[in-house]
């Protein structure tokens, strides 16, 4: 360049400039934007809060013709149509939410070019129509968002995803981006294979989030314990609590109000316009508390929440990261607090026994509870383990409950073969199975009223684990299950052994466990280097 000449400036700079007025691309975002814009597939698997949008947006912007974004989210397509076109970029959707006259408008602005980006529906493009309207345009680009719905091994599958892998074969010359932020090397794998990827330029950036403080709690009671969370850290801040039901998420919610928490809940079950409210105040107002089962997240994008709770235990690995992604997007300190006790194990494993679909599934269910157990009940970094999950390396980070108050483990062997014993004892001699809370009520010897009716504090091993406390035998019967070494049957949680509890029983099995940390100390502040 000649001295005082002007440096070159992309046209992709330019649009980040003039229509996001943002000064510079983040991260991965430059090299996968004129990889796409010079006509390249791509995958791109980067956590939330990466930046992945533009990745797509600034290339239809770039290239002639209408950017086609194929998204599950539809509940959200209107808002980031609005979003879009606030900026003046020219956006619509076609989605089944709209009547016949919505779509032909869509529509034919789509084939008169008067459109930059165009948000699809999967099960849209079932429809030979849409196909047809898509070839009867010119499409720039293919955007996959949420491209994990590919994947069946992952934990949020979609069949409609899946007829995406012809979308090169009817428009070879488009290129095709797809994103994700979530996903192992097995669902990575199968998205690239899935989606004929496989020749794509990846994209994989790095999944730590190290503004974000993990902490995993054993559950006792699990309201009290998140009020003290919000009181002595986070006082005023937004935040997100998932819960598992509708149920407790109300009564969570009237919990925390009646405690003076601008508490709000959201759920599938509550009125549409309830919902929108709700929603609408948590990302207009400051220090608003959503109380939320997992239908509440996907696409909400509120850069200052301070805190992620989770009063039950989630499904897999991969859910917990995105659910506790939407903590910190601003990249200030933030709190992902999971509570999480022995009744999450049994829950979870007869929700798989009775869950609907072929073995293959409830396999993959199964795999995706043990890798959240083995998480939840590690004695080593919480963000290494996480990370590993993710087919990613790192060092012991000093920012989660793990590396703050290293927890103690301790040789359970001998505390295992007395409860397993006392599973073996009712069975053997009474012909009984019970659940973990009266096997403890037998071990501490207590004679409860239903200890009593059974007249079992006539078995040989009532009162034989009296020196261990009875929050210290629920952290034992929750280690059995999450180690196998105990199963949950039927529908009253009552437990059975396994093929591998003879090993323990015989000798011939060593049980280490985690030492829970004392119910009531509290954990360290964030000591973020
Ligand atoms: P993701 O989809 O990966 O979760 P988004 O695309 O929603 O992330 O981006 C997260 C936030 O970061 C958004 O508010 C977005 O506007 C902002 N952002 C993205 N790229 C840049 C950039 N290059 N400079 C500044 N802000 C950016
Ligand atoms: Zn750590």
């Amino acid at each position: 360049t000649a001295p005082g000449s002007a440096p070159e400036v992309s046209d992709a700079l330019r649009v980040l400039h003039r229509v996001f007025g943002y000064d510079s691309f983040r991260g991965d975002q430059q090299e996968i934007i004129d990889h796409v814009v010079d006509g390249g597939d791509a995958l791109v698997l980067m956590p939330t809060g990466g930046g992945k949008s533009l990745c797509y947006q600034i290339p239809a912007l770039v290239r002639k013709g209408v950017g086609v974004v194929v998204s599950p989210l539809i509940a959200l397509m209107q808002d980031q149509v609005d979003a879009m076109r606030a900026l003046g970029v020219r956006a619509g959707f076609l989605n089944s939410t709209q009547d016949m006259d919505e779509r032909r408008l869509v529509e034919a602005e789509f084939l008169a070019g008067e459109l930059d980006l165009l948000y699809l529906a999967p099960e849209r493009l079932r429809v030979e129509a849409t196909l047809r309207l898509l070839e009867r345009g010119t499409v720039s680009l293919f955007a996959i968002d949420e491209a994990h719905c590919v994947a069946q091994w992952g934990h949020d599958f979609r069949p409609d995803y899946l007829q995406l892998s012809t979308l090169h074969e009817r428009w070879p010359g488009v290129p095709r981006i797809a994103l994700t932020a979530t996903a192992t090397e097995a669902t990575h794998t199968e998205i690239a294979s899935r989606l004929k990827l496989q020749d794509a330029r990846h994209f994989v950036a790095s999944f730590d989030r190290p503004n974000i403080q993990y902490r995993i709690a054993p559950k006792n009671e699990p309201k009290r314990q998140l009020l003290e969370l919000l009181r002595a850290e986070h006082p005023g801040d937004a935040g997100v609590v998932y819960c598992l039901s509708r149920a407790s998420v109300e009564k969570t919610t009237e919990f925390l109000v009646r405690e003076g928490i601008d508490a709000v809940p959201y759920h599938a079950g509550l009125d549409a316009r309830v919902r929108a409210a709700n929603q609408s105040r948590f990302l207009r107002e400051d220090g608003v508390v959503v109380v939320a089962t997992i239908a509440f997240g996907m696409g909400i994008d509120k850069p200052d929440v301070r805190f992620v709770a989770h009063l039950d235990l989630p499904k897999s690995v991969e859910g917990y990261y995105q659910e506790t992604g939407r903590a910190g997007r601003d990249g200030l300190p933030s709190t992902a607090w999971l509570a999480y006790g022995l009744q999450d194990v049994v829950q979870q494993r007869k929700m798989i026994d009775t869950s609907e679909g072929d073995d293959a599934h409830r396999r993959r269910l199964a795999a995706h509870l043990e890798a959240m157990l083995a998480l939840c009940e590690t004695v080593e970094c919480r963000r290494v383990r996480l990370l590993e999950y993710f087919g990613q390396e790192s060092n012991a980070c000093g920012n989660c409950d793990t590396c703050l108050t290293p927890p103690e483990s301790w040789d359970g062997t001998i505390a295992a073969q007395k409860f397993l014993s006392t599973v073996v004892r009712l069975k053997r001699e009474r012909n009984q199975k019970f659940g973990a809370g009266q096997i403890i009520d037998i071990l501490l010897g207590k004679k409860t009223a239903k200890v009593i009716q059974f007249d079992h504090d006539g078995l040989s091993v009532f009162g034989i684990g009296a020196d261990l406390r009875e929050a210290e035998w629920r952290g034992v019967a929750r280690q059995l299950l999450a180690q196998g070494l105990l199963a949950v049957e039927g529908d009253y949680g009552t437990l059975v052994l396994t093929d591998a509890s003879a090993e323990v029983l015989g000798g011939r099995r060593e049980v280490p466990l985690r030492r829970d940390a004392a119910a009531a100390a509290k954990p360290a502040k964030a000591a973020k280097a």
